[in-house]
């Protein structure tokens, strides 16, 4: 198995988006901007419970190569889309499919009272779409920065996070939390994102694998099962009741030291099972930044792999892929795995010594031939750069 870390070649396919704009629009685009797709270290299904979230860039990008223009008309060509340039105006009926997620974000700063006119873009992306890694925050934070620097609007990251979540959460009307958004715009190379999703104050916590001879594999199952959007919406309902029987805001207002009190007051053992993942998971990323501060990386694994028996039992979000990955990787001599993303289907992370990364990426694979499952993906996640203008 090739487990070289995975690069999306940022130099080659910059020259490629903007020569693919001038062939879709026959001019020169103003500029060229990237945006990465994101890999969570620890922290999941607690965005949208007020909670902590530790995501890191992948080197995997959207390209978007943009000029300006100020007729209230969108112009949006993707090359991993099909049906060619869609053409949205800004006073009119909006857009339906792909073109969403990038028209949701011009809604989404013109509603916000931004004049933005209007743009051509061509985008490139080479994050895996579906895979839980995030290539639609990529699409739209690619897109929000480049409207940001062109209109000259001086909002910062994390503004643009905000905006971009309530494009996807309105106009897309998928209700995803603001992690995705969050860390594709403000990632750092070398660092997880250590994220408050109540305030937004961020740590950027040192987060070098290679030096500690470590790796972390990532594993796109190359599933997406059906039912994900609806069971989604289902588990974020199922939180706000549960605060709402326990008269908190969010549940991240439940301290660790009192879910037991909090547990023995909720009648619904269903809303028991959302709360203690939660609430556990908030204190899953807590102890995961402290062994990260205190230079331990590889006493992470075993909370990864906690996080993910929390998932599968009490959130229930995973699916047999993912299980899979995990009970394999950990019987072949990782230090710990975990799904990572929204779950049932996408991707699961592997942290794993340098020494063992391909005979356990072999296990995985194997495992899911003898299971009848498709053949997954596996790379080499590196912490990568945030969201940036490359030209
Ligand atoms: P994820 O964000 O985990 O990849 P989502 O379902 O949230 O999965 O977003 C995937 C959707 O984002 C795609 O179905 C497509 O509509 C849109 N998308 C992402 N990247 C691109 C791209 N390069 N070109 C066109 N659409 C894209
Ligand atoms: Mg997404």
């Amino acid at each position: 198995m090739d487990l070289r870390p995975a690069s999306a070649r940022p130099g080659e396919q910059q020259v490629t988006t903007a020569d693919a704009f001038r062939d879709v629009y026959g001019t020169s685009p103003d500029g060229t901007w990237a945006a990465p797709g994101r890999v969570n270290l620890i922290g999941e299904h607690t965005d949208y419970n007020d909670g902590f979230v530790m995501p890191f860039a992948l080197p995997h990008t959207a390209i978007a190569s943009v000029a300006r223009r100020d007729d209230g008309l969108l112009r949006l060509h993707s090359g991993q889309a099909e049906g060619g340039v869609v053409e949205v105006r800004l006073d009119g009926e909006p857009a339906k499919g792909w073109a969403a997620y990038p028209a949701g974000v011009v809604w989404a700063l013109r509603d916000a009272g931004h004049a933005v006119g209007g743009a051509d873009i061509h985008y490139d992306s080479t994050v895996p779409t579906g895979a839980g890694l995030s290539s639609s925050a990529a699409l739209e934070i690619v897109t929000a920065l480049a409207l940001n620097d062109l209109y000259d609007l001086g909002l910062q990251r994390w503004q643009l996070a905000r905006l971009c979540q309530r494009a996807e959460n309105v106009y897309v009307g998928a209700p995803t939390g603001i992690m995705d958004q969050t860390a594709s715009a403000c990632c750092t190379a070398g660092h997880a994102l250590y994220l408050d999703t109540r305030d937004l104050s961020q740590h950027q916590i040192p987060f070098d694998l290679a030096a500690r001879g470590l790796r972390l594999l990532v594993v796109d199952t190359q599933v997406k099962h059906a039912h994900s959007e609806g069971e989604y919406g289902k588990r974020r309902r199922g939180c706000e009741d549960a605060a709402a029987a326990l008269g908190v805001d969010a549940l991240r207002d439940v301290p660790y030291e009192g879910l037991d009190e909090a547990l023995a007051r909720l009648e619904d053992e269903e809303q028991r099972r959302l709360v203690r993942h939660v609430v556990t998971e908030d204190q899953r990323v807590e102890r995961v930044v402290a062994l990260l501060e205190a230079d331990d990386v590889r006493a992470i694994g075993p909370v990864l792999t906690e996080g993910h028996t929390s998932l599968r039992d009490d959130f229930r979000v995973s699916c047999p892929e993912l299980d899979l990955v995990v009970a394999t990787a950990n019987d072949a001599g990782a230090l710990g795995a975990r799904m990572t993303g929204g779950g049932f289907g996408g991707s699961a992370i592997i942290l794993v010594d340098d020494a063992s990364a391909d005979k356990i990426a072999d296990a995985v694979t194997a495992a899911f031939a003898s299971g009848g499952f498709r053949e997954p993906r596996v790379f080499v996640a590196v912490p990568s750069a945030g969201a940036v203008r490359l030209e």
